[in-house]
């Protein structure tokens, strides 16, 4: 259902001047910014408007329900250079670009979608997406967040943990239980949950190791009702599969985001390098500083090439894409990891300075920790990979 077809996207020179636009964006506005941020619950509204504004909300929601329709590959190339930024930035829309309008685009109903991706491609609503909970984090197969039939309403009952933008949210995702003789993914539904439906509660922002900005928090539902019309794609059962849908897609953005929080912890790094002088020199004249400078280098680029193919398979890909959930596992994998020790050598090139509050690459260095942990920890993408490659042996042996 990535469903703009070719003509309506923008052409080769419409998308390069969006790009430069973005490229400025960044560079005049957003990295600027980024001190203002620190020990902040939400993204100030001024920073909130110029990301709406680019049409940032609407990347993934195709031209036909307001957004801007771009191919995957298109939308990498963009949050590449968005997320040379702090990755807070990326935290305000990607609930709303991935988990939450692509599990309406793909599996929603028609009505769904005309209600709820126009709103969410301008912007005017931010959503948040509920799979988390206090026991089941993983094994999020195991939710026990329940969702009662009654007429042609469901009752929800649970609580949900760590939820991006919960507090800033106009619309909850929310995978709860339906079949309470399940134990499993198969008793799952995903469900449309306006904010302000009476019973639903928002807890306070948790506090963070870093991405200060957008808070997440715990949401509560106390005996919700939602309308049976709100169950996505009106069927019971097939929840965990909507959520697949919005998991792929933030599996791929986090991984673009790792390389582009890269790319600018090696700018930094290297304009550090090469004017800090010890025993005389730029640090930067040191091969041994050198060689930390090459392997981050060597690594973001190893991470853009796996990130961009994947993205052009998705795109060719279409509606099927089961075969690429391993590889974009592989991305995801990678990449987070790969960022994490990108991040140690800039705080290391930086030696004491790295280490104190206000260096930005102490700060990044905290953010990026998080992209080993959500949408999936390294371990779990591992089993991901493995059991494709045990389930598709003839292929590998
Ligand atoms: C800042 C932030 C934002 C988040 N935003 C959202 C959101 O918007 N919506 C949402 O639903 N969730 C969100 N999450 C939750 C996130 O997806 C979970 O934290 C993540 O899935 C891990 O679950 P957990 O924290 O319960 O850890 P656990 O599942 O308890 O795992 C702890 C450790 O054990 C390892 N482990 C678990 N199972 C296995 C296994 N079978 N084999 C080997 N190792 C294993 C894990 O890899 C991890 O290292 C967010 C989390 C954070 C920190």
């Amino acid at each position: 259902m990535n469903d703009a077809p070719a003509a309506d996207r923008p052409n080769a020179q419409e998308f390069e001047a969006y790009l430069d636009a973005i490229r400025r964006l960044v560079a005049e506005k957003l990295i600027p910014a980024e001190p203002s941020l620190d020990g902040q619950e939400t993204l100030p509204e001024d920073l909130t408007s110029r990301l709406r504004d680019a049409g940032l909300f609407g990347i993934s929601i195709p031209t036909r329900h307001g957004g801007l329709g771009l191919s995957m590959e298109q939308q990498v190339r963009v949050m590449f250079e968005v997320t040379r930024a702090s990755s807070v930035y990326r935290a305000r829309f990607s609930t709303t670009i991935g988990l939450g309008s692509q599990p309406i685009l793909y599996n929603g109903t028609e009505a769904q979608r005309q209600e709820w991706l126009p709103r969410m491609a301008s912007g005017e609503v931010t959503a948040a997406f509920c799979l988390t909970e206090p026991e089941n984090g993983s094994d999020a197969g195991g939710l026990r967040t329940s969702a009662r039939r009654e007429g042609d309403h469901f009752i929800l009952n649970g609580t949900k943990r760590y939820i991006t933008n919960a507090r800033q949210a106009q619309v909850f995702i929310v995978m709860a239980r339906t079949d309470p003789n399940s134990r499993d993914a198969a008793g799952i539904s995903a469900f449309i949950v306006p904010a302000g439906t009476p019973g639903l509660r928002c807890g306070p922002a948790d506090t963070k190791m870093g991405q200060d900005g957008p808070a997440t928090s715990e949401v509560y539902f106390d005996d919700v009702r939602v309308p049976a019309a709100n169950l996505i794609g009106g069927r019971e059962g097939g929840g965990f599969k909507t959520a697949m849908r919005g998991i792929n897609h933030a599996r791929l953005h986090v991984a673009v985001t790792c390389v582009g929080q890269a790319q600018r912890l090696i700018e930094e790094a290297l304009a550090y390098a090469l004017h800090r002088k010890q025993f005389g020199q730029p640090l930067a004249e040191f091969q041994l500083v050198q060689a930390m400078l090459a392997d981050s280098r060597a690594e973001t680029l190893a991470a853009r090439s796996m990130v961009l193919e994947t993205a052009r398979a998705f795109d060719a890909a279409g509606e099927a894409q089961g075969p690429l959930v391993a590889d974009i596992a592989c991305c995801k994998l990678f990449a987070s990891e790969m960022v994490s020790r990108v991040a140690d050598r800039a705080v290391q090139i930086h030696g004491g300075a790295g280490y104190m509050r206000g260096t930005a690459v102490e700060r990044l260095y905290r953010d990026v920790r998080l992209f080993r942990i959500f949408e999936g920890a390294s371990q779990i993408q591992q089993l991901l990979i493995a059991r494709d490659m045990i389930k598709g042996a003839a292929r590998w042996v």
